[in-house]
């Protein structure tokens, strides 16, 4: 059959399929016009490459479909729309180019029978419709428009041919199609295809799925953050923001590890999604606040030349020279040795006898930060290692906040008065602080506020305390302990001379010129006027008189230099303050003097014994510790051991009650110091023989009146002396104690060492 043919581009129109398609190419118009003519029936066939313009025969593919124009339409630029049908599938055999259009010839190809059998047929049906329904549920527009139409169909031939049809797939894909001759071929080519687009929608949808769940979430985010802005503009506090990229640049501009820094931008992640003015954001930014001033890395340059410390050391501090030596040694080796792990100073001393100023100088020796921690009173666990932030009001402990304070990672801490933490039911104090102390522990030290580990490798620690009694043993096994003693009255001449002086004047706006002092009136402000082991309270005289007389200066301008002597003192300080318990005026029966040691200096004691009736009782009074009670007793039973020798009835104990009472009754006192003090008291009130009054005494008495040595004797000769007593008697033992001493303690007293009680006696007595 002879047939005008238009070829298409990219376009297949198969058997009972109604599609538009358009032209432009004049061949293609003239063909169509010519099957007007005719019979309306063209022969659509596709090109195998699109760009060519003017086809043969080879340029065409072979198969292609009979169809019937249905309708022309005139587009504008020349154009014109065909709706066409297409009606058979045929083979073009031929082709002539007609003058001005193609035609070909077309063989109708016949219907290729075949043999399935019904239940085959049946199976296939079903097979394919559920493929359908398959690839429906991954096309959604596919299900929407065609499935439904195709499902209803029943027959397979036309099924297949409608799916074809409306199956979305390329122009070749469609072409391959219109080339199977069977029935068979077609099914399995479309089956094919169905499966693949399936899998690709899947994935597709998969894919897509995940992308809108991402878009979402994004989307989700971006409007919660818009929504939390508007509140927070509403509410006024739009600042937030600003707040929270300051916090981040902080962040990044710390010098810590990235351990820390991560933590710290999890937690202002934590405080942008609180809403701001709850209490929970507040807790939140003080935190962020404070883990942002914490010295993680900071280090601060560390100058370590031991002839300039000791210039310095020597430059602030009179005398000391022990203590001096001793720190200079301690930084000599943490130099040398390179290690600055090594054991924590411990200066114990009174008060007032210039530890903290000696920290202090050590600091700027080392060109140091300086922070003190101050520990006294402290029982609570927590005031060291902080309390955990779910606590309303917590806060970092001392140690941290001395940290904080310091600003640096390599500050020297002072840990004032490590003697005054105790432990209760509160934690243990003491392990807090020794984890703090223990170079293989203070690496990570964690406090309970802050949460994340501090190096406290790189601190210098120096500790005080006034006495190493009390500090818990693991503790004072960590530490050096340095010694500082009382001053002597001469001492603090000296240091009142050299350093509190000028001290004072500067502190109070006034010269050298303006404002002197006689040596004469500095000895009665020391003797008259302050009672202790320090010199704090002579800095506070000292400094009274500055004051007034800066306010001299101040309101008459005409004001000649002052110089004070020591007539001036009861116009600027009143009339004196120290009343010495001065020996007594006579030799007396059961009353001795003691010498006692506390914290605060040197002491003496007056013991008094009173023999009663009664059935061999003894009472002791005067808040005396255990220690002291026990050491009366052992006294006592030396007594009556020895009763006879002193000419004492046998049954005297049983029919006597012996009272010992120590004055000051408020102040307790404990130690087993006062023992010969006691024995000779009672013995004296038994024997009702008198004790010399310019006498003091101090030592430990056993049961067989062997006398111990004991401590402190720098503070009790310095006591004594001051009470104006002659004569002390002294253990044996400490014999090498006092031998130390400066001539300035031990001269105008005689000492008199002693290792049995009958020599105590001997002295005592005023007459055999
Ligand atoms: P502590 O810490 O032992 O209680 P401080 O260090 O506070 O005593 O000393 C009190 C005052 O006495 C400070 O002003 C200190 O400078 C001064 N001071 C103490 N000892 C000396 C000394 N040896 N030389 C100079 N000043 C001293």
């Amino acid at each position: 059959m002879k047939i005008p043919v238009v070829p298409l581009k990219g376009i297949v129109i198969l058997p009972r399929m109604l599609a538009h398609f358009d032209m432009i190419r004049e061949k293609s118009i003239a063909a169509v016009q010519e099957a007007m003519m005719r019979d309306q029936k063209v022969f659509l066939v596709m090109q195998r490459d699109e760009t060519v313009e003017d086809p043969g025969l080879s340029d065409l593919y072979t198969i292609g479909t009979v169809a019937e124009i249905k309708q022309l339409m005139r587009m504008p630029d020349g154009v014109i729309r065909v709706l066409a049908e297409g009606r058979d599938r045929a083979e073009l055999l031929y082709l002539a180019d007609n003058m001005n259009f193609l035609e070909g010839e077309a063989h109708i190809c016949p219907a290729v029978e075949e043999e399935i059998s019904p239940v085959e047929r049946e199976a296939m049906l079903r097979a394919m419709k559920d493929a359908i329904h398959d690839y429906g549920e991954v096309n959604q527009h596919f299900m929407e428009t065609a499935s439904r139409t195709l499902l209803m169909i029943n027959t397979l031939p036309e099924l297949i041919a409608q799916l074809m049809i409306r199956f979305p797939v390329d122009a070749h894909k469609r072409q391959k199609f219109l080339s199977m001759e069977t029935l068979n071929m077609q099914y399995s080519l479309l089956m094919q295809v169905l499966a693949q687009e399936t899998d690709i929608g899947r994935i597709r949808s998969d894919i897509q799925e995940k992308v809108q769940e991402r878009l979402n979430k994004n989307q989700r985010e971006y409007m919660l953050r818009e929504q939390i802005k508007t509140i927070r503009e509403e509410l006024g506090d739009d600042d937030i923001d600003s707040e929270i990229d300051e916090f981040l640049a902080q962040t990044e501009a710390l010098e810590a590890s990235e351990e820390i820094k991560e933590a710290i931008r999890k937690e202002i992640k934590r405080f942008r999604s609180m809403p701001p003015a709850n209490a929970e954001g507040t807790v939140s930014r003080t935190y962020i606040e404070n883990l942002l001033t914490m010295p993680w890395d900071k280090a601060a340059p560390e100058n370590v030349d031991i002839k300039a410390a000791e210039k310095i050391l020597n430059a602030d501090h009179y005398g000391l020279e022990k203590v001096k030596e001793r720190i200079l040694d301690y930084l000599a080796v943490r130099e040398y040795s390179g290690n600055h792990e090594g054991s924590i100073l411990c200066l114990v001393g009174p008060p007032g006898t210039g530890k903290t100023s000696v920290a202090i100088s050590v600091a700027r020796a080392l060109n140091k930060k300086y922070v003190r921690v101050c520990l006294g009173g402290v029982h609570d666990e927590a005031e060291i290692r902080g309390h955990r932030r779910t606590y309303i009001g917590a806060m970092p402990g001392r140690i941290a906040a001395g940290m904080k304070q310091a600003g640096v990672c390599n500050p020297l801490m002072l840990l004032d008065e490590i003697d005054k933490v105790s432990s209760d039911y509160k934690g243990d104090t003491g392990s807090a602080l020794l984890e703090v102390l223990d170079p293989e522990q203070n690496k990570r030290f964690t406090d309970h506020y802050i949460e994340l580990p501090m190096d406290l490798s790189h601190v210098l620690f120096i500790a005080t305390a006034n006495t190493m009694q009390t500090i818990p043993r693991p503790l004072l096994d960590r530490m050096e302990i340095i010694e500082i003693g009382s001053y002597t009255e001469n001492e603090k001449l000296h240091i009142a001379k050299e350093h509190l002086i000028r001290k004072q004047r500067k502190k109070n706006g006034l010269t050298g010129k303006q404002l002197s002092f006689t040596e004469g009136a500095l000895k009665k402000i020391i003797h008259s006027y302050t009672r202790e082991a320090g010199v704090r309270q002579l800095e506070r005289e000292i400094g009274e008189i500055c004051r007034k007389a800066a306010r001299k200066f101040l309101t008459d301008e005409g004001m000649k230099p002052l110089r004070i002597k020591e007539s001036d003192l009861k116009e600027y300080l009143g009339i004196e303050k120290v009343h010495y318990d001065m020996a007594a005026e006579q030799d007396d029966v059961g009353i001795v003097r003691g010498l006692a040691w506390t914290s605060v200096g040197g002491d003496t004691l007056e013991v008094e014994v009173n023999i009663m009736p009664g059935k061999g009782k003894i009472h002791l009074t005067g808040q005396m510790g255990d220690v002291m009670k026990e050491s009366a007793q052992a006294g006592l039973s030396y007594i009556r051991s020895v009763a006879d020798q002193y000419h004492v009835a046998g049954d005297y104990f049983e029919e006597h009650d012996i009272h010992i009472h120590i004055p000051e009754g408020a102040v307790p006192k404990d130690g087993p110091s006062a023992g010969i003090t006691m024995t000779t008291g009672m013995l004296s009130a038994i024997t009702l023989k008198k004790v010399r009054a310019d006498l003091a005494m101090t030592g430990e008495v056993t049961l067989r009146g062997r006398v111990l040595p004991i401590g402190g004797l720098k503070e009790k000769l310095l006591a004594a002396k001051q009470a104006g007593i002659r004569q002390v008697l002294v253990p044996e033992k400490n014999r090498p104690d006092v031998a130390e001493l400066s001539s300035e303690i031990t001269d105008g007293l005689r000492i008199t060492y002693v290792s049995q009680m009958d020599e105590v006696i001997e002295n005592a007595f005023s007459e055999a």
